[in-house]
């Protein structure tokens, strides 16, 4: 039976174990984190095929300008001096065109979509338990610019042949009653789902395990050894480990484990925060505060509350006054929901592992025979997992995959180093 390692135990990671053991492969999985926290435990849990507009579009780079020195705007990049980032903006830039960005619509579309259906098989499979719900999303706006972007996209969701109703504030409060009476309306996309993240993660986590996967919980890997086009073996601070293939799947962290081995993945995590409120709340069906940007999801038990897109390194580093400004917003949208003091200290964050080009890494490099990529997901992570999974095992069992993978083609941003020059280079 061949061996597989995966480097990372989000939800790309988890997703990959599940469809790898489908095909005979022996698993393990190794994180450096107890399976706890980040950005596949805490995230809004929306499956969202109608997010096919990548962050990567016109107009982003003149908003992030115009947010970046204020802390409590939706968006913020903290000023530091960070070559890395800098590369990584300069992609960021060359992607936001509206012909990259119009390329890049029906793979997020297909991807979403197909994704979507994997979480429906695994559900209808019962191989694993977990709250699934297929109420929608409802895109809801206080402004007049935040209507009009949200017509446009909505009219080019159902274009694409997506369900997508506009609502006036009348029908959003018929829907919802707890929006307050001066949102203008929403626009709900019938197509896109939600879950709880936590409770799916430890599901499938069991149901991996019965199968013989083995978790290596809070352990780091710090080297991966490789020889002749091909990884050997990945050390931790306690043992090393080897295995036929790996998995690098370690989202905001893959692109320095990548750049150890020559290759090139940019890679910036983008800080997220949610919090949980448990006491009854009257929202049933999840929304996007769109001005705000805020996602609020009804989940199995509490509803969370999201938000804020924070470019200030791999930390996990809580600002008040972000969590503030996602309180005021949910306060604004739905006057009689008001954060406590305690919810909004329990506020936790994850880094979303955010590429340049809005599209993720998946597949394999040209550099090694053995190394499969899954990573990069931005905010479409938690809704991509399951066809990453499925992707990354086609590559490692060498089946037709989507037409799809030479725009995820995790080389797309030009190699570090030449293969002839790899040897021990990380060893
Ligand atoms: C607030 C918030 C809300 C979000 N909402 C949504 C949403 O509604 N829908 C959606 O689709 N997406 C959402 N996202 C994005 C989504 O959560 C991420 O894109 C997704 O979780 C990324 O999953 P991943 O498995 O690729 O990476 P991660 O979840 O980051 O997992 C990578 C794992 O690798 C491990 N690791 C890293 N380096 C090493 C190493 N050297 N050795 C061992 N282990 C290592 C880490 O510990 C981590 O557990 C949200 C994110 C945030 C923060």
């Amino acid at each position: 039976m061949k061996q597989v390692i995966i480097i990372g135990g989000g939800i790309s990671g988890l997703c990959s174990a599940y469809y790898l053991v489908k095909e005979g492969y022996q698993v393990s999985i190794i994180d450096k984190n107890d399976f706890t926290k980040g950005a596949s435990f805490i995230n809004a849990g929306y499956i969202v095929p109608s997010h096919f507009i990548s962050m990567a579009a016109p107009g982003m780079i003149t908003k992030g300008l115009k947010w970046m020195f204020n802390s409590s705007s939706p968006f913020y990049i903290k000023p530091r001096l960070d070559t890395e980032f800098f590369k990584w903006a300069l992609h960021f830039k060359r992607a936001a065109t509206a012909q990259k960005v119009e390329r890049s619509i029906p793979v997020l579309k297909d991807l979403n979509l197909k994704s979507r259906e994997l979480y429906e098989e695994m559900l209808s499979s019962t191989d694993f338990p977990f709250h699934y719900a297929n109420d929608g999303l409802l895109m809801a706006y206080n402004s007049s610019e935040g209507e009009e972007e949200e017509l446009k996209i909505a009219e080019r969701a159902v274009a694409e042949g997506l369900e997508a109703d506009k609502l006036s504030n009348l029908e959003l409060r018929r829907l919802q009653p707890a929006f307050s009476k001066n949102i203008i309306g929403a626009i709900h996309y019938k197509c896109d789902s939600h879950t709880t993240p936590q409770h799916f993660m430890a599901s499938l986590k069991t149901w991996l395990e019965e199968k013989g996967v083995a978790f290596y919980l809070q352990q780091e890997v710090r080297k991966i050894h490789t020889f002749q086009g091909k990884i050997i073996s990945v050390e931790t601070q306690d043992r090393t480990f080897e295995a036929d293939e790996f998995v690098l799947a370690a989202g905001s962290w893959t692109s320095s484990l990548a750049y150890s081995l020559g290759l090139n993945i940019p890679i910036q995590g983008g800080k997220g925060y949610s919090t949980n409120v448990y006491r009854p709340l009257d929202v049933s069906i999840p929304a996007i505060l769109v001005e705000a940007k805020v996602a609020v999801t009804p989940m199995d038990g509490f509803t969370r509350f999201a938000g804020t897109m924070e470019f200030s390194g791999n930390n996990t580093f809580i600002r008040k006054n972000r969590v503030e400004a996602i309180a005021k917003a949910v306060n604004t949208y739905y006057p009689e929901i008001k954060l406590s003091e305690e919810e909004k200290a329990a506020a936790v964050s994850g880094l979303r592992p955010v590429s340049p080009d809005g599209l993720p890494f998946i597949g394999r490099s040209g550099l090694y025979k053995n190394l499969t990529l899954g990573a990069g997901h931005g905010m479409m992570g938690w809704s991509l997992g399951p066809i990453t999974g499925k992707l990354i095992t086609q590559t490692i069992s060498q089946k037709k995959a989507l037409d799809h993978m030479q725009a995820l083609n995790p080389d797309r941003f030009h190699l570090i180093r030449k293969q002839d020059g790899l040897k021990n280079t990380s060893s």
